[in-house]
């Protein structure tokens, strides 16, 4: 597919492209499709940037991604496909792990995505995010970031069937668990696990949205692509007294401003 370069819309066709090739392909189920136009939707609402309140999210969950103890980025396939190196470079800057955890488990595609996120580390390994990093401490902060997914070994609790399971080394045990596009009711069994849970959801009304601890309202590879430029600077100890109902007031309020219909 050609996109003109100066199409105003040219960012969004690419990831939808993306995610059409990638479920061809085998490594999304159908439903991702779906969740992709339910994103996209609200990204159109939303005028397709990264809002003021969006980039206060991105800074407190970077704060609590970089005091965590144990921190894991949650990949499914979705957001594999859109900002699988992002991730990578972010878990490599905060001392992440990453874990594939996908909702419509099969062996198939748990084996193609894990194909795809190891050849990606690879990539982001020979590419630093910036020409200021080291190439030598670089390969090495990159070879570092452990990912599960493999074999679980472990299980949510109050959750039934394939999408309890998850690995005890990774989001079992993550104190800080960054869950972009993740599912209303898994997000809910995370936080009753004792977990601060940062999502990444376009929606500021699912169920993911406000159970969260922290709601990144924006499209999941600006999120990260923005959240990795500021964890080049390293820890930002910030002491907000974070407020995510606010925060998603304040969400609801830009997507009337974006329309224009309210004045901002
Ligand atoms: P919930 O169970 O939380 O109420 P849901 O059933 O609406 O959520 P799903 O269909 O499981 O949600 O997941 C899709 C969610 O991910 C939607 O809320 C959608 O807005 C969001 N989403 C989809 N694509 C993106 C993207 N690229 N970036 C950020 N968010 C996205």
């Amino acid at each position: 597919m050609t996109i003109p370069d100066d199409h105003p819309r040219r960012e969004s066709l690419l990831s939808r492209q993306k995610i059409v090739d990638a479920q061809a392909a085998g490594l999304l189920a159908d439903s991702a499709l779906i969740a992709h136009g339910r994103g996209e939707a609200f990204d159109y609402l939303i005028g397709e940037r990264t809002t003021d309140s969006a980039k206060r999210a991105e800074m407190e969950a970077l704060d609590r991604l970089f005091r965590a103890k144990s921190p894991v980025i949650s990949m499914n396939g979705n957001t594999t496909v859109l900002a699988g190196r992002e991730a990578i470079c972010l878990a490599a800057l905060t001392n992440s792990s990453v874990e594939i955890n996908i909702f419509y488990r099969t062996e198939d595609r748990m084996r193609l995505l894990l194909s795809e996120i190891h050849n990606m580390k690879d990539y982001v390994m020979e590419n630093p995010p910036s020409d200021e990093i080291e190439s030598e401490r670089w390969r090495d902060m990159v070879k570092s970031v452990k990912i599960h997914g493999e074999n679980p070994d472990a299980k949510i609790p109050h959750l039934k069937g394939p999408r309890a399971l998850c690995s005890s080394q990774g989001i079992f045990r993550a104190d800080v668990i960054l869950v972009p596009l993740e599912d209303g009711d898994r997000c809910e069994a995370l936080v009753s696990m004792g977990k601060e849970v940062i999502v990444i959801d376009l929606n500021p009304l699912s169920r993911t949205s406000t159970t969260a601890s922290v709601t990144i309202v924006d499209e999941v590879k600006r999120a990260m692509e923005r959240m990795v430029i500021m964890a080049l600077e390293g820890p930002l100890n910030s002491n907000s007294d974070w407020d995510n109902r606010a925060a998603l007031v304040d969400a609801l309020n830009e997507i009337g401003r974006s329309t224009k219909l309210l004045s901002s």
